[in-house]
């Protein structure tokens, strides 16, 4: 048989995870012109899109319009999407590397990073990542409860952008809620929340804080809110001042500063709710007897270690009453049993993209990685296109040099076959695009741009009508 890419025996490559990444890796694969390419699109939800879908906030509906450039990924010959097929339950590593050229792994990173203090897994605190998949209808956290009715501050920690996502939801009022695609379930229960204060914590200074320009500017437009900042939280210690002057500085650091320094000047107009943003803050230990009744707050200051700012524990203590607490200090991800893990970074082991076999070690042939799963959970959409082509560039000139898999049943019908066989009742993206309709249509007499199903029994149910899922 001719090598793999051409008309006769097409590249087959099954990516596993269909968010950003997965679709950047799959539109580089099929378009590159010297490569004839199938490519199968797999997830373990019924329905595509990953993080744009589950993670980007109803209120940001423009982040979530890049799913029309997914579309046209998806519209190509050599595209399937396989969808509500998971791995290590419907098929396992080996089924792929009997059925194909290449696997590449986007499945991102799912999970939350812990602070590892007292108190922390107490009711009433909770994962930013967990309240983030409730309100935006992930299956996994449907039915998630937050004691919303009986909370009347929450503390938010963390100062990344989810961390503002998670403050503005909380925030928001009901009138705009309802103009989103957030979950029905969530609409109420936001709605008739006790919140009348969130306290966001930054472990270090306003000039080191992780989230973006207009995310902290977006917390100073609410129309429920009032943001309060203390003048001297954004007084910069030496070090932050005289970076924030330098050419190193970047331009979102100096304008974080410049915004939050607006926020500590302006005098609060009662509106319902307050915002307080903190810094030099960490949390301690979270304490209550049956849920979280209060939290203990460290001060920090800034020591310079190995060239960056570093926060210290002053022993300072201070402990502020609430009754909801949001863990958003980051993303980690999940091992796939089979397929080498760096437990430190929380990604796959990999060199560019390539697997490794262990840490320096040989690349594990045919098997590739992109996006958070790769990386870690750093940047926006568009840095995985980027770091899809980093990989993509690796696997195409392995191509070339004739390093990939040597599938035993390599022929397209194959797998769906496997999978018929083992009963899995697959989604193809014409099913998404079933459920995308049914969606889309629940929302219009309420003007809203759909209203999303959270179950995946519902999920199953419009993608099989007229016609079995994978058609
Ligand atoms: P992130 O940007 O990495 O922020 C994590 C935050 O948690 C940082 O402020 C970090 O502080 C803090 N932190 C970590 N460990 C801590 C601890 N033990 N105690 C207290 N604070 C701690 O992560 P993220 O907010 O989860 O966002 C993930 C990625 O998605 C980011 O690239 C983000 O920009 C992106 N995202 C973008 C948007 C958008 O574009 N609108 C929305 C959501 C997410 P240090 O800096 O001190 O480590």
């Amino acid at each position: 048989m001719s090598r793999p890419g051409t008309p006769e025996n097409p590249l087959r490559v099954a990516i596993i995870g269909a968010g950003p990444s997965g679709f950047y890796a799959a539109d580089q694969i099929i378009r590159d012109p010297a490569t004839e390419a199938q490519v199968d699109l797999f997830d373990r939800l019924p329905t595509p899109y990953g993080l744009v879908r589950g993670g980007v906030a109803p209120d940001h509906p423009k982040i979530k319009s890049v799913t029309r450039v997914y579309e046209r990924t998806a519209a190509n010959e050599g595209f399937r999407f396989f969808g509500n097929v998971e791995v290590g339950r419907d098929l396992m590593i080996a089924d792929f590397e009997r059925h194909y050229h290449a696997i590449l792994y986007t499945f991102g990173a799912e999970a939350d990073r812990e602070l590892g203090i007292p108190g922390e897994d107490l009711p009433g605190s909770y994962a930013a990542t967990a309240f983030v998949g409730w309100y935006n209808a992930h299956p996994d956290y449907a039915d998630r409860e937050f004691g919303l009715d009986r909370a009347k501050r929450a503390v938010v920690i963390g100062n990344g952008n989810v961390a503002m996502d998670v403050t503005r939801m909380l925030a928001l009022d009901d009138a705009e809620l309802r103009r989103t695609d957030i979950a029905d379930h969530a609409i109420d229960v936001l709605d008739s929340s006790g919140i009348e204060e969130i306290v966001v914590l930054g472990r270090r200074g306003p000039a080191q804080a992780a989230f973006t320009n207009p995310e902290i500017k977006e917390i100073g437009e609410l129309e429920e809110a009032d943001v309060i900042v203390d003048p001297a939280d954004v007084e910069l210690d030496p070090a932050s001042q005289a970076w924030i002057e330098s050419d190193e500085a970047d331009k979102t650091a100096r304008v974080n500063v410049e915004i939050l320094t607006r926020y500590s000047q302006s005098r609060p107009s009662s509106k319902p709710k307050t915002i307080v943003l903190r810094f030099l803050s960490s949390p301690v230990e979270i304490r209550g007897g049956e849920r979280v009744e209060s939290i203990v707050i460290g001060r920090n200051e800034l020591v310079m270690d190995e060239g960056s700012l570093r926060a210290r524990d002053t022993g300072e203590r201070e402990e502020i009453e609430c009754e909801l607490v949001l863990r958003s200090v980051g993303y980690t991800g999940i091992p796939l049993p089979g397929v080498p893990f760096d437990e430190k970074k929380g990604t796959i082991l990999n060199h560019e993209g390539r697997v490794l076999e262990s840490h320096g070690g040989e690349h594990r042939t045919g098997h590739y990685t992109a996006g958070w799963i790769k990386r870690g959970p750093s940047g926006v959409i568009g840095t995985n296109k980027k770091d899809a082509q980093e990989t993509v560039a690796h696997l195409l000139s392995d191509v070339g040099e004739g390093r990939l898999l040597d599938p035993e049943d390599p022929g397209p019908e194959a797998i769906e076959n496997l999978l018929s066989e083992r009963k899995a009742n697959f989604v193809s993206f014409s099913g998404w695009q079933k459920i995308d309709h049914a969606e889309v249509t629940r929302g219009e007499p309420h003007e809203r741009p759909r209203v999303k199903f959270a179950k995946i029994d519902e999920m199953l149910d419009v993608a099989t009508k007229d016609g079995k899922a994978g058609t």
